[in-house]
């Protein structure tokens, strides 16, 4: 009963030694980004490693998501770095901006609030929009209605180690929804009343609550006060499906109907893990440990035979897992 990534990943799962063959199985899957224009030397920083690490072996599309359209230079300077097909989203209007139901006056007290607070972001409303979008809209996209899978990259990050299996494939294999490299805690003052609204939801909804849940990842009281942990969603392989389902609809309707992206500052990474947590079975979500990844000012790199196997070129010292700030022993304890 050992937690499930410590099971190495079975060598099917590798390329074959050769490794200019393509790989015989592949998933429906994407690599999405989130990004504005000016975010192109990042962009370009990160797929560059995407691809040199994992994607130029294995293929997958590439799906950009903006809610302006991506000038031809951002375009061109993509494109150079990779064979695979790129797709551009651009988001509808009404999937991002504020809904106009929401009071703006109550928002702007809020927002102001949060800047005399120092809370980060706090004063940003295209970063509340963002948030939003990424809890509840990416995922219905029309560019990426074909796909199955997606792994949600960021500008300016870092991958450690070569990656040479196929994350997607054991997403599918084993059923896994939400894989994750890094947990933290949230900031309190960005979530006053997220738990008590997720507490409302279970309450009316009980039956969509599943079975064998990581609620312990959430709560150390079962379920009476969160704990703040969630999973950092900069990175995340997941399947879109599950977002897309009823369960994860409902729960993300119920929330945006609160307001609380805008009268609070709501992040998709607590709404990404309380679903995630809440709506599928503990063993659908998956710790990536073989991934060595960092997204300022936090990594995760492999540690031991990890590293090794992987080649990762990070310092193993430098390992956010056990620091007090991190939530993995939360993770741990569930297959304990
Ligand atoms: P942080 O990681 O929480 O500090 O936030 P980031 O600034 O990295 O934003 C998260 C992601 O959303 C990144 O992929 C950004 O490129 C993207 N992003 C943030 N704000 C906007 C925006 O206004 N428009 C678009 N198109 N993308 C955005
Ligand atoms: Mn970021």
């Amino acid at each position: 009963n050992r937690p499930p990534y410590e099971t190495p990943v079975g060598d099917e799962y590798y390329l074959k030694s050769n490794k200019t063959t393509p790989p015989e199985r592949k998933a429906n899957a994407a690599i999405v980004i989130l990004a504005r224009n000016t975010d192109l030397n990042g962009v370009v920083t990160s797929v560059k490693q995407m691809e040199d690490r994992f994607n130029k072996k294995f293929g997958y599309d590439y799906v950009f998501l903006n809610d302006q359209p991506f000038e031809d230079k951002f375009k061109r300077r993509v494109e150079e770095l990779t064979d695979s097909t790129v797709k551009y989203g651009l988001i509808p209007r009404e999937d991002w901006v504020q809904p106009d139901w929401i009071d703006e006056e109550k928002a702007t007290a809020a927002r102001k609030d949060m800047v005399k607070n120092n809370v980060i972001y706090g004063g940003s409303v295209p970063y509340r929009n963002m948030c939003r979008f990424n809890s509840g809209f990416f995922y219905r996209q029309e560019v990426l209605k074909p796909y199955r899978y997606y792994w949600r990259v960021e500008p300016d990050v870092k991958f450690f180690c070569d990656i040479d299996y196929d994350p997607f494939l054991i997403m599918q294999d084993q059923n896994k929804v939400y894989g994750f490299t890094i947990s933290l805690y949230e900031y309190e003052a960005t979530i006053p009343t997220l738990w008590s609204t997720v507490k409302k939801f279970m309450d009316e909804n009980p039956d969509l609550v599943a079975q064998g849940n990581a609620m312990q990842f959430l709560s150390d009281d079962n379920g009476n006060t969160y704990n703040r942990c969630h999973f950092w969603s900069n990175f995340e392989i997941g399947d879109l499906d599950f977002w897309r389902g009823e369960a994860y609809s409902k729960f993300f309707d119920f929330l945006d109907k609160e307001g609380g992206f805008y009268y609070e500052r709501w992040g998709d990474a607590p709404v990404h893990s309380i679903g995630a947590s809440l709506l599928a079975k503990k063993e659908q979500i998956h710790f990536f440990n073989d991934i060595g990844y960092r997204h300022e000012p936090f990594q995760h790199c492999p540690q031991g035979d990890a590293h090794r196997k992987g080649k990762c070129w990070c310092d193993e010292s430098e390992n956010f897992d056990r620091e007090w700030y991190s939530c993995l022993n939360r993770y741990d304890k569930l297959f304990e």
